[in-house]
C-alpha cells in the first residue's frame, strides 16, 4: 500500500518542464498573411533596399517578368531565389538593393488585348495595352509579396515607364552613334490579302495540296564533264511545291558528305542524292539507271544555269539543313521568299532578291520583266508553262503538305523581304567580344552554362530588332515615301526622346513629323520630301536587354551588377541581349556573374505547360505547405538540373519544414526562465559537452555562411537537414534533456546548457531567415526580447567558438598562436571527439542490442562497462580528453553517463595500476563485441542498471531515499522544498 502510494507521488511540479507560447504547427493559411501584412505596414521593402548603405554593395539585377497574367511556378521559383540570394548577401553585412522590374511592351500583351478589342485603332490599342500591363503589374507585385520576397516594391522599374522609354530609345540612338545599327532586307512571313507581316504565334498550319514539280538547273558543261566524264548534258534536279518561286531563285543546296548519283530518266541526264534516286524514280514511274556517282563536294561550287531566265546563274553549295526525307537532295534556295532560304542567303551572302509588292505582285527588277505586275498566285500556270517551253520540267504531279497560314484570314502565307532594322554583329567585333566576355569576363553558376550563351551568341547571325507591331518603343526614323530610304540620326532620336519622356510612347504616334524635321528637309537618296514616321518598334528583348543602361546606370547603382539570375532559355533572351547591348554601350559585360536555373517540370520530368495540364500554380503549392514550404522547395532544388514538382519532394520538403520549426520549438521552450544578457554561462564554467555543441554550432555556420557565399543553395538545406535532424535532435538536444529538466532550475549546469541553446536557437533562425523567412520572423518574435526590427533587417550572427577560439579564450593556447597550430589544435580535438562519437554509437547499439532482448526499454535503464586497451593512440587522446572534463569539475562517469543517456558508466582503464585487468574475451564482452569497431582498443558491454528508478528522471540508482529518489534529484527537491 505504502510502496504503492510512494511509486505513485508525483514530482512533475519540482520539473523544469518546457513550455512555449509558439505553435508546433505552422498554421500557415492564418500566420503567413499575418507575417506578411505586417512587413507591408513597415515597409520592410523599401527598408531592406537602404540596409547597409555605404558598405559593400551587392547588386543583384532583376531580368523583368512579363506583366501578362498570374505569375507562374517558375516565376516564382525564380523570384525566391533571387530572394534568398539577396537576403543572405544582406545579412552577411552588404549593402543590397533589389529594383524589382517587369517587362510591359510587346507581342504578347498586344495580342491579347487585341483579341479583347478587336478592331480597335492603334492609340486605343497602345492605352488599352498600357492599362492592361498596369494592372497585371500590381496584381504580380503582390503575388511575389505574399512570397515573402522583399525587393523594393514601391520604387520598381517599368519598360514602358515615360523616362524608361524614353531612356531606351536614348540607348538605341548611342548604339546608333557606334555604327551598330543598318535597315536592310529581311525575309518574313507575310499576309498578302491582310498586307501584313505576321509573327510566328499569328501563323497556323493547315493540309493544303500544291503542285510538285521536278526541274532541271543545267549544270556547266566542263564541271559535267569533269564529275561524270560525259559530253552530253546534265542537270542538277531540283524539287519545289512552290513554282512561283522559281523566277527568284538564286541558288541550289546539297546535302554535304552524301553521294550523289546521275541518273538517266527519259533521255536526260539529272543528279539526284543517292539516298532519294529509288523515291524520286518510283514517283517518276521509271526504273533506276546509275550512270555515275559522287560526292556533294564534287559538285560544290559549280554553276548551274537557270532554266528560263537567261545569263542568271545559280551557284551550288552544301548545307546541314538540306534533308533527305523529300525530293531530291538538291534544294532549291530563294532568299528573297523562304525563311529558311534567307537564313542561307545570310550564312552564304547570297542576294536577297524579293521583287515582291505588299499585296503579293511582282514588281520591278523581276526577270523575265513580263511577269512584273503579275500576282504571285496567278504565277503557278505561267511558270509551268514557261518550264514545258525550255524544256526543263521533268516531271509535275501534286502534294498534300503542311502550309502556313494567316490566323486572321486563313489565306496562304507567302515571304517576301521587307525592310528591318538590324543589331551589326559583326561591327566593332561585337560578337567576337561576346564570346571572349563570356570566356574571360563573366562567372558562370553552374560553370558549364557559359556553353549554353557562347552557342546562342555564336550562332547567331543577325540581331533583327524591328517589329511590325504597336505596342513597344518606337524605332525612331523618317523614311521616304518614294524611295524607302530611311532619314535618321541619333541627334534627332534624342530630341523624340524628350518627347517620350513626357508623354511616352504615345507621342511618336502623335507628333507630326514636319514640326521634328527642318523644314527644307528633302531625300537624299531620290530627293523627294515626302516623309513617312517609321512604325516599326523594338524588339522587346532590346527594352529589356538595356536596363542595365535604363536602370542601374540612370538610378546611380553599381555597375556592372554582380549578378543575373534566370532560367537557361534566357541564354538565348535576356542574358544574350544584355551581354550584347552593354558591349555596345559600355565596352563591358553589364554583369560579373550569370546564374541559371532549368524549367519547371512535373514528376514525369515533363515541362510544365498549360496544354499537357501539368500546370502547377504557385498559390496551390503554398496551400498545400505555405510561403516557407515554397521556398525551402526552392532552396531543395539543385538549379543545375530541371526543376521537379511531385508530391514525395514536396513531402520531403514539409518534414524539413516540420523537423526545423520543431528545433526551434524545443530550444525556445526551454529558455522560457533565460535571459542570454544576465543567465549566460561563460566559457570556462561550462561543460565539456556544451563545448563541443558550440564547436559545431561554428563549423555548421561556416558551413552554411560559406554555401550561400557561392550561391549554393541546395547545400545551405542539406547543411540545415543534416544539423537539425543529426546534430541537434538526436544528439545534442537529446543528451542534455535530462539536465534542462530535472536540474535544479538556475543551476551552472542547466544555465550553461541553456546557453547553449540560447546560440544555437540565435544563430540558426539568422541562417534560415533568406530561406524560411516567415519561420525565422516568428521565432524571433519569441526569444528576441528587445526586438525592435524584422529579422531581414540583422545581420547574421559570428559565431567564432571554434575550438582553437575556445582554447585561446581559456587561456590554453596563447593569442599570438600561428594558424598552423591553431589548425591542429582543432584537428587533434576533432580526432578526440570522432572517437567519442564512435565510442557513444558502439554504447548505443549495445544498448539496443539490450533492448531487442526485452532486458531494458529505454537506454536510461542500461549500465554500461568500457575497458580501455593499453598502447592504442586513440586511448591516449580519449583519456586526455576524460582528463580535461574532470579538471573542468565533471567526472567522467558523470560526462559518459549524459554524453550516452545511462543510468551507470563504469571505466576499466587497463593503464590503471591499481585496476586488476579485465578478461576482454569473457563472454560478457564477446557478446558485444560487434558493437564495437575493430582496432578502437576498446571494449564495451550492457547490462540492466541496479538499484531502483527514480520516480522524478528515470535514473536507475540504488536509494535510500522515502520516496525513492536518486541523489541528484532528491537534492534538488528538497532545496526546493526548503
Ligand atoms: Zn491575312
Ligand atoms: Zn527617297
Ligand atoms: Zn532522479
Amino acid at each position: 500500500m505504502a510502496q504503492d502510494e510512494k511509486a505513485k507521488k508525483s514530482f512533475k511540479d519540482t520539473l523544469n518542464l518546457p513550455h512555449t507560447d509558439f505553435p508546433i504547427r505552422a498554421n500557415a493559411q492564418i500566420e503567413d498573411p499575418k507575417i506578411i501584412d505586417r512587413w507591408k505596414k513597415d515597409d520592410v521593402y523599401t527598408k531592406t533596399f537602404h540596409k547597409n548603405e555605404g558598405k559593400q554593395t551587392y547588386l543583384l539585377h532583376d531580368g523583368p517578368p512579363y506583366a501578362n497574367g498570374h505569375i507562374h511556378l517558375g516565376t516564382a521559383y525564380n523570384k525566391t531565389l533571387k530572394d534568398i540570394i539577396a537576403k543572405s548577401e544582406r545579412m552577411a553585412g552588404k549593402h543590397v538593393p533589389v529594383t524589382p522590374g517587369w517587362d510591359c511592351h510587346g507581342l504578347p500583351i498586344e495580342l491579347k488585348v487585341s483579341k479583347e478589342f478587336p478592331g480597335v485603332d492603334k492609340d486605343t490599342l497602345r492605352k488599352k495595352c498600357r492599362e492592361s500591363a498596369t494592372g497585371w503589374i500590381e496584381i504580380q507585385k503582390e503575388e511575389f509579396k505574399n512570397l515573402g520576397v522583399m525587393m523594393d516594391w514601391n520604387n520598381p522599374y517599368y519598360t514602358m515607364d515615360f523616362v524608361q522609354e524614353a531612356d531606351t530609345v536614348r540607348a538605341f540612338a548611342e548604339c546608333a552613334e557606334r555604327g551598330y545599327i543598318s535597315r536592310k532586307n529581311k525575309t518574313v512571313a507575310w499576309c498578302a490579302s491582310c498586307q501584313t507581316v505576321l509573327a510566328t504565334v499569328e501563323i497556323e498550319h493547315y493540309e493544303r495540296k500544291d503542285p510538285s514539280i521536278f526541274v532541271e538547273f543545267p549544270l556547266e558543261a566542263q564541271r559535267a564533264k569533269d564529275i561524270f566524264k560525259t559530253d552530253n548534258p546534265v542537270s542538277m534536279l531540283m524539287w519545289t511545291t512552290t513554282p512561283w518561286t522559281v523566277p527568284l531563285n538564286r541558288a541550289l543546296f546539297l546535302k554535304p558528305k552524301t553521294s550523289y548519283e546521275l541518273l538517266e530518266i527519259n533521255g536526260k541526264q539529272v543528279v539526284v542524292g543517292a539516298k532519294l534516286a529509288d523515291k524520286v524514280c518510283a514517283t517518276l514511274g521509271v526504273d533506276k539507271k546509275v550512270l555515275a556517282t559522287c560526292m556533294a563536294e564534287d559538285l560544290v561550287g559549280a554553276q548551274t544555269n537557270h532554266p528560263f531566265i537567261a545569263g542568271q546563274h545559280s551557284p551550288i553549295f552544301a548545307d546541314n539543313f538540306v534533308g533527305l526525307e523529300d525530293g531530291t537532295a538538291v534544294v532549291h534556295s530563294a532568299p528573297g521568299c523562304g525563311p529558311e532560304d534567307y537564313d542561307m542567303g545570310i550564312k552564304y551572302g547570297i542576294e536577297i532578291f524579293s521583287p515582291l509588292s505588299a499585296d503579293g505582285r511582282y514588281t520591278k527588277g523581276i526577270k523575265p520583266e513580263e511577269l512584273e505586275g503579275m500576282l504571285v498566285t496567278d504565277a503557278l500556270g505561267w511558270v509551268i508553262q514557261k518550264l514545258q517551253e525550255t524544256d526543263t520540267l521533268l516531271f509535275k504531279t501534286s502534294i498534300k503538305h503542311s502550309y502556313p497560314h494567316c490566323w486572321r484570314c486563313r489565306n496562304g502565307l507567302m515571304f517576301r523581304a521587307t525592310k528591318q532594322w538590324f543589331c551589326e554583329l559583326q561591327h566593332n567585333d561585337l560578337s567576337k567580344r561576346a564570346l571572349d566576355a563570356i570566356k574571360n569576363n563573366i562567372e558562370f553558376l553552374p560553370s558549364g552554362m557559359s556553353n549554353h550563351l557562347k552557342s546562342a551568341i555564336g550562332t547567331r547571325a543577325e540581331w533583327c530588332l524591328s517589329r511590325q507591331r504597336t505596342w513597344g518603343t518606337p524605332i525612331v526614323a523618317a523614311i521616304c515615301v518614294a524611295c524607302d530610304t530611311e532619314h535618321t540620326s541619333p541627334s534627332f532620336m534624342r530630341k523624340v526622346a524628350e518627347g517620350i519622356e513626357k508623354f511616352g510612347v504615345e507621342y511618336w504616334a502623335s507628333v507630326d513629323l514636319r514640326e521634328l524635321l527642318p523644314q527644307d528637309t528633302t531625300c537624299k537618296s531620290c530627293g523627294s520630301a515626302d516623309f513617312r514616321k517609321e512604325e516599326d518598334i523594338l524588339d522587346v528583348w532590346f527594352d529589356a536587354g538595356v536596363t542595365h543602361f535604363t536602370v542601374l546606370k540612370k538610378r546611380g547603382q553599381k555597375y556592372p551588377a554582380d549578378i543575373y539570375v534566370e532560367g537557361t532559355d534566357q541564354h538565348r533572351g535576356w542574358f544574350q541581349s544584355s551581354l550584347l547591348t552593354s558591349l555596345m554601350l559600355d565596352e563591358r559585360p553589364a554583369m560579373t556573374t550569370i546564374a541559371t536555373h532549368g524549367y519547371t517540370v512535373d514528376d514525369k520530368g515533363r515541362k510544365m505547360s498549360k496544354s499537357l495540364g501539368n500546370v502547377i500554380a504557385p498559390h496551390e503549392l503554398i496551400e498545400k505547405i505555405g510561403v516557407d514550404g515554397l521556398r525551402l522547395w526552392v532552396a531543395s532544388v539543385d538549379f543545375e538540373g530541371d526543376i521537379a514538382t511531385s508530391d514525395a519532394l514536396m513531402e520531403n520538403v514539409s518534414e524539413v519544414n516540420r523537423k526545423v520549426r520543431n528545433t526551434a520549438r524545443f530550444l525556445l521552450s526551454n529558455l522560457y526562465d533565460f535571459k542570454i544578457a544576465t543567465d549566460a554561462v561563460p566559457l570556462e564554467k561550462m561543460r565539456m559537452i556544451d563545448r563541443y555543441a558550440l564547436h559545431e554550432l561554428a563549423m555548421f555556420s561556416q558551413k552554411v555562411r560559406a554555401a550561400y557565399d557561392a550561391k549554393d543553395i541546395t547545400a545551405v538545406f542539406h547543411a540545415l537537414t543534416d544539423y537539425c535532424t543529426g546534430e541537434l535532435s538526436a544528439f545534442y538536444l537529446d543528451i542534455i534533456k535530462d539536465r534542462l529538466y530535472t536540474d535544479q532550475a538556475d543551476s551552472v549546469e542547466r544555465r550553461s546548457a541553456q546557453t547553449v541553446c540560447w546560440y544555437i536557437l540565435d544563430v540558426l533562425t539568422h541562417l534560415i531567415a533568406p530561406i524560411m523567412s516567415i519561420t525565422a520572423e516568428q521565432i524571433s518574435d519569441h526569444y528576441q526580447t528587445d526586438k525592435t526590427e524584422s529579422i531581414h533587417l540583422q545581420d547574421f550572427k559570428d559565431v567564432p567558438f571554434t575550438w582553437d577560439y575556445q582554447a585561446q579564450k581559456l587561456g590554453v593556447l596563447s593569442l599570438n598562436e600561428s594558424a598552423a597550430e591553431l589548425a591542429s589544435y582543432n584537428k587533434k580535438r576533432e580526432k578526440q571527439w570522432e572517437i567519442l562519437c564512435n565510442l557513444r554509437s558502439s554504447l548505443l547499439k549495445a544498448i539496443e542490442k539490450l533492448r531487442k532482448q526485452g532486458i531494458v526499454k529505454h537506454s536510461l535503464e542500461a549500465k554500461v562497462t568500457i575497458v580501455m586497451n593499453r598502447d592504442k593512440d586513440n586511448i591516449s587522446l580519449l583519456k586526455e580528453l576524460l582528463d580535461e572534463v574532470e579538471s573542468i569539475g565533471q567526472s567522467k562517469h558523470e560526462f559518459l553517463k549524459e554524453f550516452c543517456i545511462v543510468s551507470d558508466c563504469e571505466i576499466i582503464d587497463e593503464e590503471d595500476e591499481d585496476q586488476d585487468d579485465v578478461d576482454t574475451d569473457d563472454e560478457s564482452f564477446a557478446e558485444f563485441s560487434d558493437c564495437i569497431q575493430s582496432d578502437s582498443g576498446l571494449h564495451v558491454k550492457a547490462e540492466h542498471a541496479s538499484g531502483s528508478k527514480c520516480p522524478r528522471c528515470w535514473k536507475w540508482e540504488a536509494s535510500g531515499d522515502q520516496d525513492g529518489l536518486c541523489a541528484r534529484c532528491q537534492k534538488v527537491v528538497r532545496r526546493q522544498i526548503h
